[in-house]
């Protein structure tokens, strides 16, 4: 996967490096039987990563690459680890400013250089001054009195600092001055789950404070400027950005189908809109609206996204009298007439076997929840909606909250979304599919194998510099074979090295009427970390009703190729957020591990991984299969 760029190298050289070139060179021997490594030239050397002149601002990389089989490699003299095929994965250190690693093999030498950046230094001490572009707020802010505004500015330290807006003065304070505080790390950052400190200087000369919004304060376009006081000499500048006082709401829809929805500006994903989704909106900071879905609860949307209603437009806002039960080639919907495009939000409690539509401006006024009403000549155990659907219930759980939870049949759950019909609500509850276990077959079962990457999208490099897409493709291809072999119908998202979006795939999961979708990838590390160490088969999940597939096939790659046990983890990616069908990206190896990479690219070994997500796939749809 695309964690970290494995970019294809330039470097300077001596000898008969083997460079990459356009589309990798080496590739296409994967498919004629041998490993690429065993039909390079004798006297080769290749540098897959880093290329000469990146900057790698981490405290260590590793230089990934091949040499002729057998031939023993160093790097600034000192003996580099390799495997049999001449693959290695080699830790150095980086110091700050420029890297230089000669690295030799046989009798082929190649030349690099890596620059790990200074850190960003602390405004000096004895110039006074804001340090240039770290005024906070960065960007124009509308608020509504009882906002809190941060303010933050770096500055000499040991100064007396003021933000002043309109005629509000705020105290800034550093940690030095609030050292009584329980500390709070203004450097932290994160990275592939590791938190590391950002910026070793952060500290000292941060200044931070906040004001909460007056009902009288009347900012509108105001600047804010911030003044540093030390010594009796005094330095003022003018803030980036603006605060004004939002004294009405106003009308906003969305403008297209799957709009990003967030609890915060770029913060994470709730559950995405439809298009004509009509909201309140009562703030905005830079590109990003807040909507104000029930009274206090806020969700977050790029402008982009919206369009201005005119003046007058009325309050989105609808009662719920009526809740009908439905069927359908997916499955059941429920399906809630209102009187316009209201925000909605689902969760998914696999324990308690309920799926719940949160609808924001929705007031409870329900009388009837009907079954199958347009479809009454159809028995109802006969129907979708009463084989998976126990019984629905709802709640007003707060003014403008309305809360209907879809208690299901059975716990296990294979997929849902929500969608708008003109202006009735409807969440669909997708049916099992229907294997007949007797046979050990998955006749009438559709799999969605998506090989991840592709075209101008590369993903990783392995040691001799084959592309993750190449391998994706070969491992997937050996999935469909064994999958066909079990009597599945197959639908690949791609059957080339071509680009194909993100988007487009999981469009081509949710038209086939997929009930599985697999992304095949393989791994890859951040710099700073040992490809030696850290390998092995890894599998990933976002819905709650992916995590059983994904530890499935987790473990059955586990046991089956004895790959080492990378683990089974929520991670936001866009192919496992669909929710139409359980959606699981494995990450089968790892490129840059030498051993690991060359099992990646023997054809045998692509079968042992197809059959064995095969064999997973059959077992977690047959063994949770109620039929
Ligand atoms: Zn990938």
């Amino acid at each position: 996967m695309n964690k970290r760029n494995l970019r294809r190298f330039s470097i300077e050289a001596t000898g008969t490096v083997l460079f990459l070139s356009g589309c990798c060179t080496i590739a296409p021997s994967l498919f004629n039987g041998l490993p690429a490594a065993f039909s390079r030239e004798s006297s080769a050397l290749t540098v897959v990563y880093p290329r000469s002149g990146a900057v790698i601002d981490s405290r260590a990389t590793f230089i990934i690459g091949a040499a002729s089989p057998g031939a023993s490699v160093t790097c600034n003299s000192e003996p580099v680890r390799t495997n049999g095929a001449g693959f290695f994965a080699h830790v150095v250190k980086l110091n700050r400013g420029e890297n230089s690693f000669n690295i030799v093999g046989g009798g082929v030498s190649a030349a690099l250089t890596v620059r790990r950046p200074h850190a960003s230094a602390p405004a000096s001490l004895d110039i006074l001054r804001f340090k240039t572009g770290t005024l906070e707020p960065a960007e124009s802010v509308g608020v509504v009195p009882g906002d809190v505004l941060h303010f933050s500015a770096r500055a000499t330290p040991g100064s007396k600092v003021v933000a002043k807006l309109g005629n509000r003065t705020i105290p800034l304070f550093s940690a030095a001055q609030r050292s009584k505080g329980s500390p709070v790390n203004m450097g932290l950052d994160t990275a592939f789950g590791v938190t590391f400190q950002k910026n070793d200087a952060s500290l000292p000369d941060t200044y931070t404070g906040f004001y909460k919004v007056a009902p009288e304060d009347l900012f509108a376009g105001t600047r804010p400027s911030f003044v540093l006081t030390k010594d009796k000499r005094v330095v003022t500048a003018s803030g980036p950005a603006t605060v004004s006082v939002l004294r009405q709401p106003s009308v906003f829809h969305t403008r297209h189908d799957d709009t990003i929805v967030r609890v915060g500006p770029g913060a994470a994903r709730v559950t995405p809109w439809g298009a004509g989704v009509r909201v309140l909106s009562d703030g905005y900071r830079g590109p990003w609206r807040r909507l104000e879905v029930a009274p206090g609860k806020h969700l977050w949307v790029s402008g982009e996204d919206l369009d201005p209603e005119p003046p007058g437009s009325p309050l989105p806002e609808s009662r719920v009298t009526t809740v009908n039960l439905l069927s359908d080639d997916y499955g059941a919907r429920v399906a809630i007439p209102l009187n316009q495009r209201l925000p909605y939000q689902v969760d998914q409690d696999l324990k308690a076997g309920t799926l719940t539509l949160r609808v924001f401006g929705a007031t409870a006024d329900t009388d009837f929840v009907t079954a199958d009403a347009e479809e009454g000549h159809i028995l109802p155990k006969e129907r979708a909606s009463s084989r998976l659907i126990d019984y629905v219930t709802f709640r007003q759980k707060n003014d403008q909250l309305y809360e209907l939870t879809v208690h299901l049949k059975k716990k296990h759950q294979w997929g849902y979304y929500v969608d708008y019909a003109d202006s009735t609500l409807a969440l669909h509850v997708k049916s099992p599919p229907v294997v007949d276990s007797s046979a050990g077959s998955l006749k009438g079962v559709t799999i969605c194998v998506d090989p991840g990457h592709g075209g101008k999208e590369p993903g990783a490099f392995g040691c001799d510099g084959t592309k993750e897409a190449i391998v994706n493709l070969a491992i997937a291809e050996k999935l469909k074979d064994s999958l066909e072999k079990m009597g599945a119908s197959v639908v690949m998202t791609r059957t080339a090295d071509i680009d194909v979006s993100l988007a487009q795939r999981v469009k081509t999961a949710i038209e086939s009427r997929a009930d599985l979708l697999v992304s095949v990838h393989n791994n890859s590390l951040p710099d700073g970390r040992d490809p030696w160490k850290e390998h092995g088969t890894s599998t990933y999940w976002y819905h709650p009703q992916s995590v059983e597939p994904a530890k499935t096939f987790k473990d059955g790659l586990v046991q089956d190729v004895d790959l080492q046990d990378f683990g089974s983890r929520f991670q936001n990616l866009f192919l496992c957020r669909p929710t139409q069908m359980p959606a699981v990206l494995v990450e089968v190896g790892f490129m840059i591990h030498p051993d690991e990479f060359l099992r990646l690219i023997t054809p045998d070994f692509q079968a042992k991984v197809g059959a064995s997500l095969a064999e997973s796939i059959r077992s977690y749809l047959v063994e949770s299969s109620p039929n």
